[in-house]
């Protein structure tokens, strides 16, 4: 299996990342042993990174999927904390749930923070002594800002980045794709390790889905792609897509004609409006006390779902 060199962490991955934020509750809802099933099936193909995060409640599907197998697995994980406290049970969660000793990686989990080091700097000193204590290796930073990638390019204690990119542009906060692709090369000739997210808008950009992974592999300073997967074809195509093993052409229509959409189930919608501010595109607001989506905007990422305390926001 292809591995890439991450930056200057060390760590030798696949170009092809699991995103397994699809595979929990705020998306597809797999039981822990399914998804752990597809876990495993890609980690026999050859996938080394699991990317997850506290907010995705994907912890036991990864301790399923991994559960006996003897390869090299690489688990990154976020924390999304305001408070040094939370933080530190953020991670200890993670290692307790997935049964490890170390993770690999732990991310600001960012996406919305604009001065992340200084709305969080709490949070990342207390990363930085879990580093030191041997419970995390790596520390990263995933985000949706251009800014914040320059940001991180210059804290020496940051060794991985997660950047937002797709060739529209879509749920970048503050630039556009060329600005973003630009900031990761930076970033990248900084020695960060790069591995990018929502190469699809989250399968807004499905229909078109091949062109779109190649231009985000494509782009300077990326070293991989973490993809959300939610079958086995889909593992497959996206490997062969991405290790240059060739292209299987029917598997590939077939999953670009297969689109995903946002569900609120509005009977049960109490119009609180919590999800509206969790939503960083501008795709939501109340209409007449229910929440309303502007599917244009949305990049299908999910956030509106954590927000939502009645859990009535889905992506299927
Ligand atoms: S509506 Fe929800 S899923 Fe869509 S972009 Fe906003 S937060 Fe993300
Ligand atoms: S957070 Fe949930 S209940 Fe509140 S307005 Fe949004 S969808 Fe409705």
């Amino acid at each position: 299996m292809t591995r890439v060199p991450l930056g200057r962490t060390g760590l030798q991955i696949s170009p092809l990342v699991y995103g397994t934020l699809p595979l929990g509750p705020l998306q597809a809802r797999l039981s822990a042993a399914e998804g752990g099933k597809l876990i495993r099936y890609a980690l026999e193909q050859g996938v080394n990174l699991l990317d997850t995060a506290e907010l995705y409640g994907t912890y036991e599907h990864i301790r399923h999927g991994i559960a006996g197998f003897s390869g090299e697995v690489l688990i990154a994980s976020k924390t999304h904390a305001a408070d040094a406290t939370t933080a530190r049970a953020h991670v200890e969660r993670a290692l307790r749930e997935m049964g490890r000793e170390r993770l690999d990686i732990v991310h600001l989990h960012g996406a919305r923070l604009q001065q992340p080091f200084v709305e969080r700097s709490e949070v990342f000193a207390e990363l930085l002594k879990m580093r030191d204590e041997g419970k995390i290796a790596q520390l990263g930073l995933s985000t949706h800002y251009v800014c914040a990638v320059y940001q991180a390019a210059e804290q020496p204690d940051v060794e991985v980045i997660h950047p937002l990119i797709n060739r529209q542009g879509m749920g970048i906060i503050d630039g556009s794709a060329d600005e973003m692709a630009t900031a990761i090369a930076a970033a990248s000739q900084a020695g960060k390790g790069i591995y990018a997210m929502k190469a699809l808008a989250g399968g807004n950009l499905i229909d078109k889905a091949r062109e779109h992974i190649r231009y985000v592999a494509g782009l300077p300073g990326v070293d991989a792609l973490a993809l959300g997967m939610t079958g086995t074809a889909e593992i497959d195509a996206n490997l062969a897509l991405l290790t240059a093993s060739g292209e299987d052409e029917e598997a590939w229509h077939k999953l670009e004609q297969r689109r995903r959409k946002l569900v609120i189930m509005e009977q049960f919608c109490k119009g609180c409006g919590a999800c509206v501010p969790a939503c960083t595109n501008d795709a939501l607001q109340l209409v007449e006390g229910k929440a309303k989506v502007d599917e244009e905007n949305c990049i299908l990422c999910g956030y509106c779902g954590a927000a939502c305390p009645e859990f009535m926001i889905r992506v299927v």
